[in-house]
């Protein structure tokens, strides 16, 4: 922890140096400031790091894809795709399952499964990213959320950014997301649904 409170504290005083009230526009001093943040880290550390791996790694957490949303509440990586229009190469696994999600949602969940097994409680996955073709066939069974069904408009899901997974929760397993979904960034945000679970990064 030394190293990692070394380099906190270098980081503020190279700011300091780098990037006074008066100076010039964030770009540039973002970049300077990357680039002494390389050299501190890889001094402190003895790595040969760069900083991108290591912003990447505090935006993240230790593991996991950075994740980002646009001004839509669109996972960057994925806007240009359109929903439910995302290829199977643009999602990740969720663990062993066949499930796919977008990739930050999918190694979150992946870790929630974990910390559940180990709680003795199955979590299991029903639905996860959804294409616009199965998004149109679940509307016209279940009815939209606008005619008091139970789906969204075809082209509006959270399934189809890969964003939500419905889940397969006994009793236990209510109990368990609602208590500790949240520190994996699931939420429910469906109220006649409580299966539907949304990543919110
Ligand atoms: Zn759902």
């Amino acid at each position: 922890m030394d190293g990692i409170a070394g380099i906190a504290a270098r980081m503020a005083q190279i700011q300091a140096l780098v990037a006074p009230p008066q100076a010039a526009p964030l770009t540039t001093s973002t970049s300077t400031f990357a680039s002494a943040l390389a050299d501190e880290v890889a001094k402190t550390t003895g790595s040969t790091g760069n900083v991108a791996s290591a912003a990447g790694a505090a935006r993240a957490g230790a593991s996991g894809a950075p994740a980002r949303l646009n001004a839509d509440g669109v996972p960057v990586e994925l806007a240009r795709y359109g929903n439910g229009r995302i290829p199977e190469s643009a999602l990740q696994k969720v663990g062993g399952t066949g499930e796919r999600l977008w990739a930050p949602a999918a190694q979150k969940l992946e870790q929630l499964m974990g910390a559940a097994a180990k709680d003795g409680v199955h979590i299991g996955i029903t639905d996860s990213y959804r294409s616009y073709a199965a998004q149109v066939d679940v509307a016209q069974r279940k009815g939209l959320y606008s005619q008091g069904g139970l789906a969204a408009q075809p082209g509006t899901s959270e399934h189809g950014w890969g964003m939500a997974a419905d889940l397969k929760l006994d009793a236990a397993g209510q109990r368990w997301m609602r208590a500790h979904g949240a520190e994996y960034g699931f939420v429910k945000d469906t109220p006649r649904e409580s299966w539907h679970w949304a990543f919110r990064p």
